[in-house]
């Protein structure tokens, strides 16, 4: 299911010089060792190489989102697999 945002010209890619498309994408921020994951948030991704950049707006606030305590503290939880590299397992 795509949802559409905004439609906010993000210009090019400043790699590959094609235009960035719009997406509602996932962040992830490690905050004092947990990870907190910001949904929806709209960003312009380029097609190709999949660099991301957000609006200065979108930035500051998700700042103030992820420095909520309050808000964290009621956010769902989700659990996520966690897996050790075991060097010796890997021989490399
Ligand atoms: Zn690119």
């Amino acid at each position: 299911m795509k949802k559409r945002a905004i439609g906010y010209d993000y210009g090019e890619c400043e790699i590959c010089n094609i235009p960035m498309q719009e997406k509602l994408i996932k962040q992830n921020f490690w905050i004092r060792g947990k990870l907190i994951v910001v949904e929806d948030v709209p960003a312009g991704v380029c097609p190709k190489c999949g660099e991301k950049v957000v609006k200065a707006g979108v930035g500051c606030w998700i700042l103030k989102l992820i420095e909520n305590s309050d808000r964290i503290a009621k956010a769902p939880r989700i659990s996520v697999p966690k897996i050790k590299f075991d060097i010796k397992e890997a021989r490399v």
